[in-house]
């Protein structure tokens, strides 16, 4: 479990002081894939950066596992960063060593002794799937194969947890799927805890249990996204299904109703038209895949005498649904 509290840190450039995290308070648990969204500069490197200690927070704290690493002394400290590995957007691998020389050097830098290596090269090439490309220098791999040889060197100290700075950003979609992919399955087979950025809404939707909004170094919005897509109002929520603008309708109301799970009733629209004497319009709608499973948002226009009432609102609730009067 990474918990993380009251997590400040300011950079003072020149006369210019940016306070990059203001106040951060974040749980990741146990096995999960948390996904810290949020547009460029909004703090998510720092972040990042201040779990494994690569930056020292100005104040709060950062425990992995119940252990603060900012209170150890330097050989604990080199001991616990070996459970935590990361992963980059730019795999920073070294040009001159092949995947293999690239996963054997993070070994030989814990000090793993030459005659352990190699099995244990091969077995972490094999974990991500690049057991037939040992061989091959970066310059002859796809962005994709070079990512899976960072989570293999990221994987080599058997870390408990996995950060992930913009893996995917650099990738194309298909790549990208299939990096998701690995990740999420690694997470199950190693019980691996992943804390991971990205300003990617699909990365959110394909792997990941809880998420995050982060805006001028705070958390606006977190939770499990299974729980965020039923909160009204959620930000991820309204992100997740892109339904546009609301239209200005002078003889209707607009309502978003979110189907989620198996309770929903999903003749929730015939419901409303018989029992209210409505007309029932979609205006749009989408159903996304999540982690959780699958999960439909649709904004309907009701038309008819009662239609402003709060009557067919309260039934939608009834059925089990999500109810939201956009603006
Ligand atoms: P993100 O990863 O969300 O794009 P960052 O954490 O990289 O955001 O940056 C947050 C803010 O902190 C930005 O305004 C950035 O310019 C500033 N910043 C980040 N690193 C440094 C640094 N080493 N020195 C000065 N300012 C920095
Ligand atoms: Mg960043």
């Amino acid at each position: 479990m990474i918990q993380i509290q009251g997590l400040r840190k300011t950079y003072r450039a020149r006369r210019r002081q940016v306070t990059a995290v203001d106040g951060v308070d974040l749980t990741v648990r146990d096995g999960e894939v948390f996904g810290v969204l949020g547009r460029s500069g909004a703090g998510k490197s720092t972040l990042l950066r201040c779990v494994n200690l690569l930056e020292r927070p100005d104040a709060g704290t950062v425990t992995v596992d119940g252990v603060e690493l900012a209170s150890l002394r330097r050989g604990r400290l080199r001991e616990a960063r070996q459970g935590i590995g990361m992963i980059h957007q730019h795999f920073a691998l070294l040009s001159s060593r092949t995947a293999a020389g690239n996963v054997a050097f993070q070994l030989e830098v814990m000090g793993m002794p030459r005659r352990e290596r190699a099995a244990r090269v091969a077995e972490l090439l094999e974990l991500v799937g690049l057991s037939d490309r040992a061989g091959a220098y970066p310059a002859q791999l796809s962005g994709g194969q070079k990512q899976r040889v960072g989570i293999a060197r990221a994987l080599a100290g058997r870390p408990r947890v996995l950060l992930s700075d913009e893996a995917t950003s650099a990738l194309d979609p298909e790549t990208t799927g299939s990096i998701l992919t690995l990740l999420r399955d690694l997470s199950q087979r190693l019980g691996l805890t992943i804390l991971l950025i990205t300003h990617e809404m699909e990365v959110v939707k394909r792997i990941c249990d809880s998420a995050a909004i982060m805006r001028e170094g705070r958390i606006i919005e977190s939770g499990p996204v299974t729980d965020l897509v039923r909160r009204p109002g959620s930000e991820l929520a309204r992100e997740l299904f892109r339904l546009g603008p609301v239209p200005e309708l002078s003889d209707a109301t607009v309502v978003d109703v979110t189907v989620a799970g198996d309770d929903a009733d999903h003749s929730f629209i015939s419901a409303l038209a018989r029992d209210h004497d409505l007309d029932v319009r979609i205006l749009a709608g989408s159903i996304e895949e999540l982690a959780g499973g699958p999960v439909g948002r649709l904004r309907l226009a009701l038309r008819g005498p009662r239609a402003a009432d709060e009557a067919p609102l309260r039934q939608l609730r009834e059925l089990g649904l999500i109810v939201e009067v956009p603006r």
